[in-house]
C-alpha cells in the first residue's frame, strides 16, 4: 500500500485516539501516506480527508473520545453513498483503509471492499467487548474501570442507608462489563443477556443475603438484560420485598468517556501498528486483534458472525463469592 485512510466509526471508545496515533506513526515510519477521515463513513462520502503525520497525533494518547469524531452514516448503507466514498478515495489514490470501530463499522468495510477492492483492515474499538477474534476490544478496560469506580461509590451510599441498588451498565448485546464489574464490586446479583435469569432466582439471592445478615446490596444489570427494563426489575423486587429501600442508578455515557487505561493504550498501540503491518502484507477484510498476547488477524466475516463465549466459570465465581 502507498496511501491509506484511517477513521473512527460507530460508538466512540476510550483508546481510539491511541489507535489512530499508532496507525499514523506506523504509516509514517514505513513511508506510507496517511489521511485521517472525519466522522467515519460520512467523511469518506463528504470528502473530509486530512493528510496526517506524526505531529498531527501528538498529545492524543491520553485523550478519550476521538479527535477525528465518529458517526453513524445512513448514507454509507446505500450504493450511491458508497460510490461517492469510492470516488473520493480514487481521487487521492487511497489503496488501503484502517477502520476503527465495532461490528457495524466492519460490516460496512467488508461491503465496500467487496464492491470496490480497496483493502480494509478493522481495528476493534468498542467498550462492549462483543467482537470475536480479540480477547479485548479497545475501550473495554477503561469502561470497566469507570463502571467499577462508580459502583464502588454507590456501594458507600447503599451501605450507609441499608439500601438495595440496581445499577445499569452498558452492554446492549453483551454482558462483559456487567459480569466483570459486578464481580469486581461484590454484587449479589449480575443480570446479563447471555444468562437466562428469572425474577425468582433474584429473589432467592435476596433471601439468602438477608439470612446472611446483609443489609445492603448491589445488583448489576446489563442494559440488554432480557428480564425487562431495570425499572421493571426494581418494581418487581419492591413488590416482593415491600420493606426494602430500593434505588436505581443508570451509569450511562460516563462509561464511554475518560482518559484510556494503560491496558487500552497498549492494546490500541499494538492493534494500530498491526493494522498497518497487515495492509503492508497485502491482507484485506481482516481484523487485527490480540489473542493470548499475540497479534492475530481474523476475517471480518468471522469477527462479526461469531461471539466470544461468556466465561461460565466467571459466572460461577461471582455467585459463590456473593454468599
Ligand atoms: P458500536 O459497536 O460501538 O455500536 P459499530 O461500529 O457497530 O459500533 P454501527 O453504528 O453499527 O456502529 O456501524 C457504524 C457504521 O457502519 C454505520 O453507521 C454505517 O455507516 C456502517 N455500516 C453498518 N452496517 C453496514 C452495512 N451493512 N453496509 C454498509 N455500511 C454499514
Amino acid at each position: 500500500v502507498k496511501k491509506i485512510a484511517v477513521f473512527t466509526s460507530g460508538g466512540d471508545a476510550p483508546g481510539m485516539n491511541a489507535a489512530l496515533r499508532a496507525v499514523v506513526r506506523t504509516a509514517s515510519y514505513y513511508n506510507i501516506e496517511c489521511y485521517g477521515v472525519r466522522e467515519g463513513y460520512n467523511g469518506l462520502i463528504n470528502d473530509d480527508f486530512t493528510r496526517m503525520g506524526p505531529r498531527s497525533v501528538k498529545n492524543i494518547i491520553t485523550e478519550g473520545g476521538t479527535i477525528l469524531k465518529s458517526a453513524r452514516s445512513l448514507e454509507f448503507k446505500t450504493k450511491e453513498g458508497r460510490q461517492k466514498a469510492y470516488e473520493n478515495c480514487v481521487k487521492r489514490g487511497i489503496d488501503g483503509m484502517v477502520c476503527i470501530g465495532g461490528d457495524g463499522t466492519f460490516r460496512g468495510a467488508e461491503v465496500f471492499n467487496k464492491e470496490y477492492g480497496i483493502k480494509v483492515i478493522g481495528v476493534p474499538g468498542t467498550i462492549d467487548n462483543d467482537i470475536f477474534g480479540t480477547d479485548n476490544t479497545i475501550g473495554y478496560d477503561t469502561a470497566l474501570n469507570t463502571a467499577m469506580e462508580a459502583i464502588d461509590k454507590i456501594r458507600d451510599t447503599a451501605t450507609s442507608h441499608n439500601r438495595i441498588f440496581f445499577v445499569e451498565v452498558m452492554g446492549r448485546d453483551a454482558g462483559f462489563i456487567a459480569l466483570n464489574s459486578g464481580l469486581a464490586t461484590g454484587a449479589i446479583g449480575i443480570l446479563i443477556p447471555e444468562k437466562k435469569d428469572s425474577i425468582e432466582d433474584l429473589f432467592t439471592r435476596f433471601e439468602r443475603a438477608e439470612k446472611a445478615g446483609k443489609a445492603s446490596s448491589i445488583v448489576v444489570v446489563a442494559e440488554g438484560e432480557k428480564l425487562g427494563s431495570i425499572y421493571d426489575i426494581a418494581k418487581a423486587t419492591q413488590a416482593g420485598f415491600p420493606d426494602y429501600d430500593i434505588r436505581v442508578a443508570i451509569l450511562g455515557h460516563i462509561q464511554r468517556g475518560g482518559s484510556p487505561s494503560c491496558a487500552d493504550r497498549v492494546l490500541a498501540s499494538r492493534l494500530g501498528y498491526g493494522a498497518v503491518i497487515g495492509l503492508m502484507d497485502g491482507k484485506t477484510n481482516m481484523m487485527a486483534g490480540m489473542q493470548s498476547n499475540k497479534l492475530t488477524f481474523t476475517s471480518i466475516d468471522e469477527a462479526i458472525k461469531k461471539h466470544n463465549e461468556m466465561d461460565q466459570e466467571l459466572l460461577k465465581i461471582s455467585e459463590i463469592l456473593a454468599i
